[in-house]
């Protein structure tokens, strides 16, 4: 998996958070611009390649076409065994709850609205409450 130091360097941290998270029918461009001058791309790919849950644009692509890249890669190299598919659905299933928590807590220190986040990060406003009561919780711990 992935480390997140690369997060520090990102360079969408630098500005409006909503083009990376476009409405349908709306453009990706400006986004994917930044991602191109963005020097942590390729490590934020890698991590959009490993959270197949993730929506809006990370390292320069889009939803659709992360998918496409996994759907390329696994034709490539397809898991061998059921206990490794296993064992991988589950540090997958893992790996998105921590990756929603932390967009969920990210969003809501940034001042945004329960049901815009739980939009955006595609889980449901109670699912935003328990996150932020969670980080909450660990933060007085
Ligand atoms: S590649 Fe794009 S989404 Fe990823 S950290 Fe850089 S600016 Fe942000």
């Amino acid at each position: 998996m992935t480390g997140q130091g690369w997060r520090g360097d990102a360079l969408c941290a630098q500005t409006d958070p909503e083009v990376f998270f476009p409405e349908k029918g709306e453009s990706n461009k400006s986004a994917k611009k930044v991602c191109a001058a963005c020097p942590v791309a390729a490590e934020c790919l890698e991590y959009a390649l490993a959270h197949s849950d993730l929506v809006g644009v990370w390292g320069g692509t889009s939803a659709k076409g992360r998918q496409r890249i996994r759907e390329r890669a696994s034709q490539r190299a397809p898991l061998k065994s059921h206990a490794a598919r296993g064992a991988a659905g589950a540090a997958v299933k893992r790996q998105r709850s921590q990756e929603r928590s932390r967009r969920v807590v990210e969003l809501h220190d940034q001042g945004y609205g329960t049901s815009h986040i739980a939009a955006v990060v595609g889980v449901t406003v109670d699912s935003v409450r328990r996150y932020v009561r969670e980080a909450a919780r660990r933060e007085a711990a």
